[in-house]
């Protein structure tokens, strides 16, 4: 006697699966035929379902996105702390994020010297992609030696990068027009942080006397920082770590650094630090004494989740680390 009513029940029940299978299906199907309504099918759904995603070449450009982005955007930085932008080769996991991002923010300035074609090919395939340096006047740049390019480590004149700021709050409005509001807010709150920023660090430097305003590093990387706080540059390589620093750039730096009594020389997170060893020995072998200063970050800040994760952070530390060894 039991048998059938349980036959019968299974029936009702599968029935009902199968119009719930169905009804679910169809919606989706009609959600993700309209985009606007995507979100609205299920309640329970991730957060990160409805954020922008973007992708991002160095950790500075990662820590604006960021900060300008807030809650609305989810981003993927291609390059962590220590990575030589100048050098960098996509993999091809890269390419894929770059090609699923809503949005793709990178430097320009032909800082991602090996990037510049996929940029090109995005772009036509219809994604925005936003130099975050591209609204800088040109008479705010500085040139190089070569001639053809202008420097591309903007981030190091905390006035620039408040340009990138708002050029990263222009490409998020643009593709997110309806949270304009609260990506104006958010770039408010943050050039109000780069202006302390700004106004702290010409206080530390004030405390280092003019004569030895003089920044030895590896690489070309604080032109701006030097324009910006009243530094002269000597380093050993150009703008670009792409070429061998050769013997002679180091005797003749050791040189310059015996007769001007230069104190301290500095070690780059981006940069071998046997290039900047090689040129202490030099210096020493003159019988001057000089010692390595610290470590600064040049083409990319710290870890993330650590004071110097962020630019403010990095920033923070190399002044702190620059006053201290030269004062
Ligand atoms: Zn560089």
């Amino acid at each position: 006697m039991k048998k059938p009513v349980l036959k019968g029940s299974v029936v009702v029940a599968a029935i009902i699966v199968i119009v719930v299978i169905i009804g679910v299906f169809t919606a989706f199907v009609q959600n993700t035929n309209d985009g606007a309504a995507i979100g609205s099918l299920d309640s329970t759904s991730d957060d990160s379902e409805r954020m922008i995603i973007i992708t991002t070449t160095t950790n500075m450009i990662t820590d604006l996105v960021e900060n300008i982005g807030g809650d609305n955007v989810s981003v993927t930085g291609l390059m962590g702390p220590g990575v030589d932008p100048h050098l960098y080769r996509p993999s091809a996991s890269d390419v894929k994020k770059i090609q699923n991002a809503d949005i793709v923010f990178y430097n320009g300035l032909d800082l991602e010297g090996k990037m510049g074609d996929i940029f090109v090919k995005i772009r036509r395939e219809g994604t925005p992609v936003w130099a975050v340096s591209e609204n800088i006047p040109t008479d705010s740049l500085l040139g190089l030696d070569t001639g053809s390019h202008f420097d591309p480590h903007i981030w190091w004149d905390v006035n620039l990068w408040m340009e990138a700021a708002k050029a990263v709050a222009s490409g998020l409005k643009e593709h997110d027009p309806e949270n304009y509001q609260e990506y104006d807010k958010n770039l408010e709150g943050y050039l109000n942080q780069l202006e302390l920023l700004n106004s702290a660090n010409l206080m530390k430097i004030d405390t280092i006397p003019r004569e030895q305003r003089i920044l030895v590093t590896a690489h070309d990387a604080f032109q701006y920082l030097g324009r910006a706080y009243g530094f002269e540059e000597l380093a050993i390589q150009g703008w670009s770590t792409d070429s061998e620093a050769g013997i002679r750039e180091i005797q003749n730096l050791a040189d310059e650094i015996s007769k001007r009594k230069i104190k301290a020389l500095f070690v780059e997170t981006t940069v071998s630090p046997a290039i900047i060893e090689a040129l202490k020995a030099a210096v020493q072998d003159r019988g001057h004494h000089v010692v390595i200063g610290g470590e600064l970050f040049s083409d990319a800040i710290g870890k993330k989740g650590t004071v110097e994760g962020t630019y403010v952070g990095a920033f923070t530390h190399n002044i702190d680390t620059i006053v201290r060894a030269l004062e």
